[in-house]
C-alpha cells in the first residue's frame, strides 16, 4: 500500500487552474474540460469511428480527468481498485495506449503520467503542456507560431516527428500570485 492518497492534499478546486488560461487568442482550445464532457466526447468519438468505448477504458479516463494534474498507471490502478476488486496496472496501460491513440488523454513524458484531454485539436496539433513545479498542475495549450517555426526547424533538420508535445516546467500564475508558499502535505 502506497501513499497515493495524499495527492489529494490542497487547497481546494484550485489545481485546475492552468486550464482556465486557454482562452488565448489562436490556442484552439476552447471547450470545457470537466469530467463529464470528456467522457461524453470519448463515446462521440469511439461511437464515430466504429471503437468500443469498454468500462475499462471508460473507468481509466474517468480517472485520470478527475485529476487536474498527471497521474501514473499505478496511481490509476489504486484508485479504480475497490476491496474485492483489483485492477491490474497492465489492464490499465492497455486502456491509456488505447485511449492516447485516440487523443483523449496525453501521456506527459516527463513525469511518466497522463492527463485527459477535453479540446477539439487535431490529431497532429503540435501541444504544449504548461506543468506547474509548485501545485502539478498542468495547463494544454496548442501554440501554432511555435508548431510552424519548430516544424521548419525540423525540415532544416531532415528529421521527421513522431510527436511534438512540448513540455515546459515552471510555476503557473495562481501559485506565483500566491507567493512562493509549497504546497507541502502538512501532515501533524
Ligand atoms: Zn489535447
Ligand atoms: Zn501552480
Amino acid at each position: 500500500m502506497r501513499g497515493h492518497a495524499q495527492q489529494e492534499h490542497g487547497q481546494g478546486d484550485h489545481h485546475g487552474h492552468a486550464h482556465d488560461h486557454h482562452g488565448h487568442d489562436g490556442a484552439g482550445c476552447g471547450g470545457g474540460h470537466e469530467a463529464g464532457d470528456v467522457i461524453e466526447r470519448a463515446e462521440r468519438v469511439c461511437q464515430a469511428r466504429g471503437l468500443q468505448f469498454t468500462r475499462l477504458r471508460r473507468d481509466v479516463l474517468a480517472a485520470v480527468a478527475a485529476e487536474h494534474r498527471p497521474l501514473g498507471a499505478y496511481d490509476i490502478a489504486e484508485r479504480m481498485s475497490a476491496p474485492g476488486r483489483r485492477v491490474a496496472a497492465v489492464s490499465v496501460y492497455r486502456a491509456l495506449d488505447f485511449l492516447t491513440e485516440q487523443g483523449l488523454v496525453h501521456r506527459i513524458s516527463s513525469r511518466n503520467a497522463f492527463v485527459s484531454c477535453g479540446h477539439e485539436h487535431g490529431a497532429g496539433a503540435g501541444l504544449v503542456f504548461l506543468i506547474c513545479r509548485t501545485c502539478g498542475g498542468i495547463g494544454e495549450m496548442t501554440a501554432p507560431a511555435v508548431e510552424s517555426a519548430l516544424d521548419q526547424t525540423l525540415a532544416a533538420a531532415g528529421f521527421t516527428p513522431t510527436s511534438r508535445i512540448l513540455e515546459v516546467e515552471g510555476e503557473c500564475g495562481t501559485c506565483r500570485e500566491r507567493g512562493d508558499l509549497p504546497e507541502e502535505p502538512h501532515r501533524p
